[in-house]
């Protein structure tokens, strides 16, 4: 997955148009920048890669989650339905409007079950927000059809998912809303960095605003702006989009070698008897950044990802032990341990989370290890790295009955 891996002479020489003006902020100056316009440029290109009308870059992944939420007029008292299986920014960007994270259940896709999510809407529910975890997408035609019959906004997290597709449609693209994340380790990087995507033009002037001290960015003195509502400082810097723009240039040849790579490891794989590789909703598309199967129970999963990292093969995620991953280890999140007061609504909201069960949940995650696929494997590495797995993988399932 990660673009820091490739990082090279094209994003240097980017960088270095944006140096050489010293206009280092995406708004304004027009006088000084020569022409260097890094954040517009990128937005043009994303937008156009992912075939949407509007593009709108921000300084990280939460951030495009956070505006995401104030784009479609989601605060106080809200509901928002998330995956138990995800980042904490979800969680985090949710809270951070003060709104109420729900969480729900997720199936063998490692993404929402359009059952539970179903089953978990309510009078105060405005969007559902499904996160394409481990390059893989959640059942978007289910879940679009849950928003249409009860009102509800899609916003997709394609933060771990980006230049995969569904039904024909960029990953991000489907929704009302589509946020990515260019942070150090994700497939392509702007240091750090993120963005929105949407086709709906309110939404992209409320992002535009919002994430701009609520500017409306009309006419060419800043000062003189207009504020129609109120925003925060989700900018991001021009030299972080000079290099995220050089990358995104690169993400369809990036996207070919992680799928060059993943097929190696998977076609090995799929000799082993035992396992069940992850479920791709039909008319998926991965953008194979990870490779993720399931073994028979929880302690033969933790077994081998444990013998996976003994043999070297470094990159196995056992997600259902991750701090930051997986609802089971986020008791900062669902005991609301803020340093401020939140909202009495937020923590009463927050309260009823820990009293679910996901048993769902833990069955899948509990069985499932995720290989991250690498960028810079040489083809010797990637084969080697497969027949390893592929042995202490069988080594384990051929002993159960
Ligand atoms: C990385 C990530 C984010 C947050 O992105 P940052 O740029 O690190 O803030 C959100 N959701 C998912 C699924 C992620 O993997």
């Amino acid at each position: 997955m990660p673009g820091f891996e490739l990082f090279g002479a094209l994003e240097r020489e980017e960088t270095n148009k944006v140096l050489r003006t010293g206009v280092l902020m995406r708004y304004g100056f027009d006088g000084l920048r020569q022409g260097q316009w890094k954040a517009k440029e990128m937005e043009k290109a994303l937008a156009n890669r992912m075939g949407v009308k509007h593009a709108q870059l921000l300084s990280s992944g939460t951030a495009a989650l956070t505006v995401a939420l104030c784009a479609a007029e989601i605060g106080a008292g809200d509901e928002v339905i998330m995956p138990t299986f995800t980042f904490v920014a979800s969680f985090e960007a949710i809270l951070s409007v003060g709104a109420i994270p729900v969480l729900v259940d997720i199936d063998d896709s490692l993404t929402l079950d359009p059952k539970a999510v179903e089953a978990a809407i309510s009078s105060k529910t405005k969007a559902i927000m499904p996160v394409h975890m481990c390059g893989s997408m959640a059942n978007l035609r289910a879940l679009s059809a849950l928003c249409k019959e009860h009102n509800l906004f899609l916003i997709e997290d394609a933060c771990q998912a980006i230049g995969g597709s569904y039904e024909g449609k960029p990953l991000g693209s489907y929704g009302d809303m589509g946020c990515f994340s260019f942070d150090y380790v994700k497939t392509i990087t702007c240091g750090e960095g993120g963005a929105l995507i949407t086709n709906n033009s309110k939404f992209q002037k409320h992002a535009d605003h919002y994430s701009d001290h609520g500017h409306d960015h009309v006419g060419n003195d800043r000062g003189k702006e207009e504020h129609p509502f109120l925003g925060y400082n989700f900018r991001i810097s021009e030299l972080n989009a000079a290099v995220g723009l050089a990358q995104i240039r690169r993400l369809d040849d990036f996207l070919a070698i992680q799928k060059a790579n993943y097929t190696i490891i998977r076609n090995e794989l799929e000799k082993v008897s035992n396992i069940t590789f992850r479920a791709v909703p039909e008319g998926g598309i991965e953008n194979y950044s990870f490779l993720s199967f399931f073994l028979e129970n929880r302690e033969e999963a933790k077994r081998v990802q444990t013998e996976l990292t003994d043999a070297g093969v470094d990159g196995c995620f056992y997600w259902f032990d991750n701090n930051w991953h997986y609802y089971k280890k986020w008791e900062h999140l669902l005991e609301a341990k803020s340093l401020g007061k939140l909202p009495k609504e937020v923590i009463h909201g927050i309260g009823k989370q820990k009293s679910n069960n996901f048993a769902a949940s833990d069955n899948w995650m509990g069985r499932n290890i995720s290989v991250l696929i690498k960028l810079g494997w040489s083809s010797e590495e990637v084969s080697k790295r497969a027949q390893t797995i592929a042995e202490v993988v069988s080594k384990h399932t051929r002993t159960t009955p």
